[in-house]
């Protein structure tokens, strides 16, 4: 029998929202609501054993203008720096289709995009006809990837699926209809990219959500997913936190938006 793969795991910062963004957009309840609240904006890459997956595909500079967000590097010069070349890239996970996860579709072109049933179902159906809840979404991306479900180029899943060796995909509620995260084996155990199933660890540990949800209790019900799917609470990976810049090794010394987070934490 061989052994399960132990993969790297970089996290890719691409945007931040900038310092003027306070704690009342990431937190529901009550709470220092005024005072600073940044987030930053990642892609993931896991790479070993002979494979490259891709965690989501960011946004455009168009669309960081749009709603005002710091764009820092395109997602793929980005992932260029690690070797990697969009565009050879065979398997992109789209953990779910808000418009800072699935935007940068066209640099993709030889990938199968892994999304959950009910995220499609979620993004093309009568919620949408509600802003509240329609808001996140780019609807320019969910065509997108209606183009790609008819050309054959995404690969649905309904809830847990293994895509590669030590590779498993696993349905969340909560923030969208069909998020996913991905549970991956490193040498250090298997960790848990959590994408939006928690934005700051603080949103997990204090059990207070962010305020962008469509079910608070599936939300809740997600952080204790990603606590029993992962080997121990340093190998849960949050979505867009600061802190995951601060606490992970650089991939690269002189690379400040690129760190190993199959690696041990360094503080
Ligand atoms: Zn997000």
């Amino acid at each position: 029998m061989s052994e399960t793969p132990a993969y790297k795991v970089f996290a890719l910062r691409y945007a931040t929202s900038g310092p003027q963004r306070t704690r009342r957009e990431n937190f529901i309840f009550a709470d220092a609501h005024d005072a600073p609240g940044p987030i930053d904006y990642f892609v993931w890459a896991i790479v070993g054993d002979g494979r490259v997956i891709v965690v989501d595909t960011g946004f455009t500079p168009a669309a960081a203008a749009a709603r005002k967000r710091e764009f820092l590097r395109e997602p793929t010069a980005l992932l260029g720096l690690i070797g990697i070349a969009a565009d050879q890239v065979r398997d992109v996970v789209v953990t779910h289709m808000h418009y800072d996860h699935v935007g940068n579709l066209d640099a993709f072109p030889a990938a199968t995009f892994h999304l959950q049933d009910d995220e499609m179902a979620y993004a093309t159906g009568r919620y949408m006809t509600h802003r509240a809840l329609s808001q996140p979404f780019d609807v320019e991306d969910v065509i997108g990837m209606v183009r790609r479900v008819y050309a054959g180029r995404v690969r649905f899943h309904a809830g847990s699926a293994e895509i590669a060796p030590g590779i498993t995909l696993h349905r969340v509620g909560g923030h969208s209809g069909g998020l996913q995260i991905v549970r991956v084996n490193t040498t250090r155990g298997r960790i848990v990219l959590a994408s939006d199933a928690m934005h700051l660890t603080e949103n997990r540990i204090a059990g207070n959500p962010f305020p962008i949800v469509l079910h608070v209790g599936e939300m809740l019900e997600g952080h204790r997913l990603c606590e029993e799917l992962a080997d121990g609470e340093d190998h849960i990976i949050p979505g867009h936190d600061p802190e995951v810049l601060k606490r992970w090794p650089r991939w690269r010394a002189d690379e400040p938006d690129i760190v190993r987070v199959d690696l041990a934490p360094i503080s």
